[in-house]
Parts: structure tokens; sequence; C-alpha cells
């Protein structure tokens, strides 16, 4: 499902050049739950965002499906991404003064579909993740588990074959944490969706199928 083939990272600033990915060739099947561990600025950020299709890599090739992304321009980047993923981050990245179901129907906005079918996607992904009851509240109003379940319906409401979750258990407390992977875990099974997840909690990759290991911007695991 995602081929990445002798990838190279490099950050370059007028003073520092930082190799953040060191050759990383990796294969993800279709319906693989993997994470990926390793220190604070190992790479892990940046290989997400590399899969994303958010970054771009200095070397190497991406392919997702039966599609090769290298030397995607700007526009069909969008386009390819907003329809094949769904993307969760650690600090929720909600938009505050949306509500609720606002906040889901957002990545319907670029697409053919109408405002009533619209709606009612949004509302089915709220019901998925068990949210029904707070679809008119703003973000500020829901728990942190709350509103990481509303990133998830935002993330699945244009059903993506793939999820790129960085940290999404990050700020939440263990009981909330695994609601959270509960939910990850069900789309996974239920639906077949492929996920990636960055995390830092060996307790959540054990619930994952695959773990990948980086070190100072190599696989080593
Ligand atoms: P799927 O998309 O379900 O993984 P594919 O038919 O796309 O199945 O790929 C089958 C295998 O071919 C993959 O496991 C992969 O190892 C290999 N492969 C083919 N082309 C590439 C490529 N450009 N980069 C990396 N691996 C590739
Ligand atoms: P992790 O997610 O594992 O903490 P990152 O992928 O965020 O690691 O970072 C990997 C390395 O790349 C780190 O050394 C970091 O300092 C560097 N880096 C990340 N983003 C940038 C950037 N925009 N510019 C320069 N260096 C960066």
């Amino acid at each position: 499902m995602i081929h990445l083939k002798n990838i190279e990272k490099v950050y370059r600033t007028s003073t520092v050049e930082t190799l953040a990915i060191n050759g990383i060739s990796l294969d993800i099947a279709k319906g693989e739950f993997l994470s990926i561990m390793g220190p604070s600025g190992c790479g892990k950020s940046t290989l997400l965002n590399i899969i994303g299709l958010l970054d771009e890599p200095s070397k190497g090739s991406i392919r997702i499906g039966d599609q090769d992304i290298t030397g995607f321009k700007d526009q069909r980047l969008a386009k390819f991404r907003n329809e094949k993923l769904g993307f969760i981050f650690q600090s929720y990245h909600l938009i505050n003064d949306l509500q609720v179901l606002d906040n889901v129907e957002l990545p319907l906005l670029y697409r053919n579909v109408s405002d009533k079918e619209r709606r009612q996607l949004a509302a089915e992904a709220l019901e998925k993740v068990g949210l029904s009851n707070r679809m008119k509240h703003f973000p500020t109003q829901l728990s942190g588990g709350q509103r990481q379940r509303v990133a998830i319906a935002r993330a699945i409401v244009g059903r993506p074959e793939i999820i790129l979750a960085d940290e999404p258990t990050g700020n939440l407390d263990s009981a909330m944490g695994n609601e959270i992977m509960d939910i990850l875990i069900n789309l996974n099974k239920n639906d077949g969706t492929t996920i990636v997840m960055v995390t830092h909690d060996e307790h959540m990759a054990g619930k994952t199928h695959r773990l990948v290991r980086l070190f100072d911007g190599s696989q080593v695991q």
C-alpha cells in the first residue's frame, strides 16, 4: 500500500545541515497498523510527514497504492492527500470557533459533495467515534479525549484508505488514550484502514501489528 524506497531528508538552513532521515526503505501493507517509535529527534515526525505527503524527501521514491507520488505537483498532491489520507495530531488541530459538526465537515468542502450529504457524512463519522451528542458543541467545551475523537471523525469523514497519526494519545491520560486506541483499532479491523502511528508509548505500540524503531534517522528495528 505504501512503499518508501531509500528515503533521505536533509533540512538545510544557512548555517546547519541536519540529516533527519538517513536512507529508509519501508513497505506497509494494505490493512496494516504500524507504529513508529524512537527517541526525540530521531526523525519520526519527519518520516510521517513524508508518508503523508506534507514534506518532500530530499532523495528516494514514494509509492502509494499503484501511484508513484514522486514528482507530483502541488495541486495534484493536495487532491491525492485529501482523497486518500486522514491526519490525526497530538494537539488535535481543531478550529475552536467552529462547532464540532463543522470541524468534521471540513475535508469535504474541497470535494463535490452537497451540503446535505456533507452534514450526513459528518454526522455518521461522529457517530462512529461516539460523539453524536456533541455536534453543536465547540471544541473548547470538550475534554481532550473528546477533542481527539472529533479529530478522528474529521480524519475519517472522507473515507481515507490511510490514517496517519502523530502521537494521537500523547496529551491524554491512559484511560482516554486507551479509548482513542480502541477507536483506531476498530477502524483498522472493521474498515480495513491502513494506519501509521508515531508514539512514545510502548503499551500503545504493542497493540499494533508491527513496530518500526528509528534512531538518528535510520531504522534499527
Ligand atoms: P500493495 O500496494 O498491496 O502493497 P503492490 O502490488 O503495490 O501491493 O506491491 C507489491 C510489492 O511490490 C510490494 O510489497 C513492494 O515491496 C514491491 N514494490 C513494487 N514497486 C515498488 C517501489 N517502487 N518501491 C518499493 N516497493 C515496490
Ligand atoms: P522526532 O519526531 O523523532 O522527534 P523530527 O522528525 O521532528 O524528530 O526531527 C528529526 C531531526 O530533524 C531533528 O534533529 C530535528 O531537529 C530536525 N528537524 C526537524 N524539522 C526541522 C526543520 N524544519 N528544520 C531543520 N531541522 C529540522
